[in-house]
This record gives C-alpha cells, structure tokens and sequence, in this order.
C-alpha cells in the first residue's frame, strides 16, 4: 500500500518504518531538515531498540524514505497517517494546531480518493474539525479515521509490530477496509482490531493514559503511607498484584509518570470533562500526586544531605523519563535536578543514552561523565532516577570506594536495602521505612 507519515518523532517514525517493514511503500514527512537529513544517511534521531535497523534495512530495499515535501508525498499516497505532535496548550488543553496545520496542507495536495488517518492523540471531535477543513480545501473523496497509537517508548518497534490491539475508529465501511487491510500482517497472533465510531476512538487513548496514570499515582500514594507506617511497599506490591483483578503492570512506585504522553493525556482528558460539565477530580489527583511525589524524593535528600547544598556533589544515574530512551521530556530527573541545582550543589550526571538530551536542557550547569563509576567519584551521595537494567546489579564495594559519603537515594526502588546495610551503604528509596 502506498503511505505517507506526516509527522517523524517517536510515533511517526516507528509506525512509519514498521509499516515500510511489511512490504508497503512509505513516505515519511517532517518539517525539521536537521532529522531529515540524519534520517535520510539511516541515522535515527531518537534511541529506540532496534528501530536503526530496521530504518537501515527498509531504506535498502527502497519502501522507506524521507522528506519535507508533504505535497508530493500526499499525492503520492492512498493513506496518510497524522502523527505530529499534539502538546499541552497554555490552558492544559491539547494544542492541535500541527495537526490542523498538516490538515490543511493534505487538503491542498489532494489529487484522488485518500483515508486522512489521525494517528496523534486528540480530543473527541477533532475528526469532525479535520473533516471540515478537508472539505474546505479540497473536492476530493476522502475519510476520516481515528487510529490512536499505543505504543511505548522504550519498546516502539516491538509494540507496534505486534500490539495488544489496534483501535479503528471509522464511520466509512470502505476506510474501515482498507485499515483492515493495513493492520493484517500486524495481527497474525490473534491480537484484536477493534472497530468503533471515530468518536469512541479518540475517547480510547485518553481513557486508557489517564487509567494507567491514575495506577502509577495510586501505587505512589500507597507508597508513600508505607513508608510513614513501617510497612514495605514491595511486599505490599506483590500481595496485592496476586489478586487476577488487579494484575502485577504499572503498580510500582518510583518518582511518578513523566514523559510526553501521560503528564499531557491526564491534563487533556480533565480539559475534556471541564468543557462538557463532567466530573475530573480522580484525575486531577492523579496529577497532583504525581508532581507531589517529585518533592517527596526531593525533600528526602534535603533531610539527610541538608538544605544548602553548596559545597555538595551529588552523581545522578539514569535522566530519560524510562529506560530504554532518550527522551527527557516530562522527566523526573529535570525537576529533581533543578532543585538541586536551586541549593547551590554540583550535579555530575550519567544515563546510557539522554546524555545528549540532557545537554540540551542543562548545558554547562551540570557536569557530564563517560560512565556510571565515572559519575560517583568523589560525590557525597547517588540518586537513581532511572531504573536502567545497567544500574541494577553495580559493584557496591566499587560505589562505596568511590563515594566520599556511601549514600543512596534511590527513587526506583532497584537494591536491597539490607544487602546494601552490610556492605555500609546507607539507603533511602520508596515506600519503605
Ligand atoms: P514528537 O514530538 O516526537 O514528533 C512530532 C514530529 O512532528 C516532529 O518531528 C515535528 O518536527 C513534526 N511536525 C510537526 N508539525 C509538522 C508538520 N506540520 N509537518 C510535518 N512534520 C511536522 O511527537 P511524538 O512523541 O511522536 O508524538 C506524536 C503524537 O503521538 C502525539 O499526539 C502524542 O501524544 C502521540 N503518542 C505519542 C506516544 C509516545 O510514546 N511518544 C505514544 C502514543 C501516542
């Protein structure tokens, strides 16, 4: 089939490459000519497991390129899919103007028949807004369909050649079929697609970030009591997750969800609710826990290691939002760094692959190491932020070596504390006493 992706971030290039992947022609489009030409050499801008080469190899065999001329790649496809992003607006809504944007540039470059595919996580109605710009701009035959994207970061190409689902929200018996048609080879294994109106597919993804942000807040509030009670939230964890209707996924507490989607899904959805009267105090919460959680950690630090930091170095592990990617977006490791940064210390810092990310925020105010020892020499403490498989097991005679003072934070709750007592380490982490 022949597509185009309008939109080459971590949604757009990972559908992009892994539709190429099944044998269909691919287009992909982006404004930003720096990604371009890195992804034209086979480059992949981001860090995504196995997505290189998988750009790599679809680029060889000429089903995959990239370019900024959206008119020629729209007249030259049946299917265009909309995967630019969709940031929270000043008032907490979603900004829509890049899809409109694209929207608008799709209808001019009209030339046949084409399926206008709203990959982007957007509100309810915004099909019917697209539906009317296209009419506006163009004579053409065309359909709207919603099909919102479940993928992880961390694990793009993996979810999205083999997802749990694919949602379809479509009004066109003739659009349904030929996504049908596109999602196939995705579905082997028996995974579902799941037809439904364009307006129920757009409620999914918001429903479904908001459900799993909610989660992460409630295992962080729980958390939180164990601590000041003396219970051990991990024995907690595993008592609870063992009931089948609660389930063991996303109940671990930590430092609170970051990234691009769910601190901007939840403030979206509570948007949503506020314009058509409906109740949105569980997800206001769920926010406000979430950046709660943040100061927690913070306050911890300060309580030990005291509130002037000046003369301080503190080694941070781990500053992508996850493991698995670069992306810093929305990241615990940006508000905990800055207020430490505010008290006066001096941060080095290491992740296997945000460093790059992070000198774009930071720059020279933070300090940069090659490795993870690299990082503790001499600092009078560790903070986890990341729960990157590489900071699991360490060397803990090494860290303790290594450090002036033998303290952990850890806000990813990854040792043992006990084993760690016995070798002099002290340890803070997560809804533990
Ligand atoms: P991103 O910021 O990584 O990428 C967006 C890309 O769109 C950028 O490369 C930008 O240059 C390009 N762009 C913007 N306007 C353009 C235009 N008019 N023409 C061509 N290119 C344009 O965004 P992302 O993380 O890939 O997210 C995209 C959408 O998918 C968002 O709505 C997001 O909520 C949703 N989503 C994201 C994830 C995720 O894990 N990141 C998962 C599911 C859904």
């Amino acid at each position: 089939m022949r597509i185009c992706v309008i939109g080459t971030g971590y949604v757009g290039l990972a559908a992009g490459t892994c539709l190429a992947e099944m044998g269909n022609d691919v287009i992909c489009v982006d404004k930003d000519t720096k990604k371009l030409a890195k992804l034209e050499k086979g480059i992949a801008p981001i860090y995504e497991p196995g997505l290189e080469e998988l750009i790599k190899v679809n680029i060889a065999e000429g089903r995959l390129s990239f370019t900024s001329n959206l008119d020629m790649a729209v007249k030259k496809s049946l299917v265009c899919f909309i995967a630019v992003g969709t940031p929270q607006g000043d008032d907490g809504s979603a900004d829509l103007s890049a899809v409109y944007e694209a929207v608008e540039s799709i209808a001019k470059s009209m030339n046949e028949y084409k399926v206008i595919v709203d990959k982007s996580t957007v509100p309810v109605g915004t099909a019917e807004k697209v539906t009317e710009i296209m009419k506006k701009n163009t004579n053409f035959e065309f359909d709207v369909v919603s099909n919102p994207e479940f993928l992880k970061q961390g694990a793009a190409v993996e979810d999205f050649l083999k997802p749990d689902r694919v949602v379809i929200g479509s009004n066109s018996k003739k659009a349904t079929e030929i996504m049908q048609d596109l999602y196939s080879p995705f579905l082997r294994t028996g995974n579902p697609v799941i037809i439904m109106d364009v307006k129920s597919a757009e409620m999914t993804k918001y429903a479904a970030n908001s459900f799993l942000a909610v989660k992460i807040s409630y295992a962080n509030q729980i958390a939180n009591i164990c601590e000041k009670v003396g219970a051990d939230v991990e024995m907690v964890r595993v008592g609870m997750c063992s009931d089948s209707r609660i389930g063991s996924k996303f109940l671990f507490p930590g430092l609170g969800y970051g990234g691009s989607c769910f601190p901007k899904d939840v403030k979206a959805m509570i948007n949503i609710a506020k314009e058509f009267g409906c109740g949105y105090n569980l997800l206001e919460s769920a926010d406000e826990v979430n950046k709660e959680q943040r100061q927690i950690f913070i306050r911890k630090i300060i309580k030990r290691v005291g509130e002037d930091l000046k003369g301080k170095t503190i080694a941070i592990w781990g500053l992508a939002f996850k493991p698995k990617t670069n992306d810093m977006r929305e990241a615990p490791s940006v508000t905990i760094i800055e207020a430490l940064l505010a008290r006066g210390a001096k941060i080095v810092v290491f992740d296997p692959k945000a460093m790059e990310s992070a000198k774009e925020i930071f720059g020279k105010q933070i300090n940069y190491a090659e490795n993870a020892y690299g990082a503790i020499k001499e600092a009078d403490c560790l903070v986890i932020l990341t729960e990157w498989n590489e900071f699991r097991r360490p060397d803990f005679d090494k860290v303790n070596e290594l450090l002036k003072t033998p303290l952990i934070f850890d806000g990813r709750n990854l040792y043992d504390k006990k084993r760690l007592k016995a070798k002099g380490i002290e340890y803070f982490s997560v809804g533990k006493k």
